[in-house]
């Protein structure tokens, strides 16, 4: 091999060395952003919560007044923001606009519309999402589920959803009577 075809090469692998370095650097100083996708991916490994993993997702769609007790304003503030995150990451993953039926209720708001006494939603953990057509049920049960709700509870109109620890886990129920 010639001197200066050694030379190119050593130059070109220092160079490639250098780069890979100050990407690595660059990259510690200023991490990208996850997509979507690799937070819910987050969510399915840790099982838990994107604020557990150091991960913390805007209320981009949504109101903290959507979630109020009608007998109390301001009491969307009760809502688990764990629950919140998980159910933006499902507003996201559906792609349509969620409204919001029922978030957070006082014990008093529960007994009145006949929630069950352990209701979700007194704690913070349950939300009603409006649903009549087949197809918006469809989207929404898929992209809550991809979220990590593992409670659901199909009504008429609506879709029942929470991710409450002290109750049973990976159930769908209904409210027909
Ligand atoms: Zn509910």
């Amino acid at each position: 091999m010639r001197n200066s075809t050694r030379r190119v090469l050593l130059v070109s692998l220092i160079a490639v060395a250098a780069v890979v370095v100050l990407s690595a650097i660059v990259y510690q100083l200023f991490p990208f952003a996850p997509a979507d996708g690799e937070l819910v991916a987050n969510y399915q490994t840790a099982g838990v919560c994107l604020l557990a993993c150091g991960t913390k997702v805007d209320l981009k769609n949504f109101d903290l007044k959507e979630f109020d007790s009608p007998d109390q304003p301001g009491s969307g503030k009760y809502m688990k923001p764990d629950t919140l995150d998980r159910l933006q990451v499902a507003r996201t993953l559906a792609g349509i606009p969620f409204a919001i039926n029922s978030g957070y209720r006082t014990p008093a708001h529960n007994k009145k519309v006949g929630g069950t006494s352990l209701s979700a939603h007194t704690r913070g953990h349950g939300v009603d999402i409006a649903a009549n057509a087949s197809t918006t049920r469809f989207k929404i049960l898929k992209a809550l589920i991809a979220a990590g709700f593992t409670r659901i509870g199909i009504g008429k109109g609506f879709i029942h959803a929470d991710d409450d620890p002290t109750l049973p886990q990976e159930v769908a129920f209904h409210y027909y009577s």
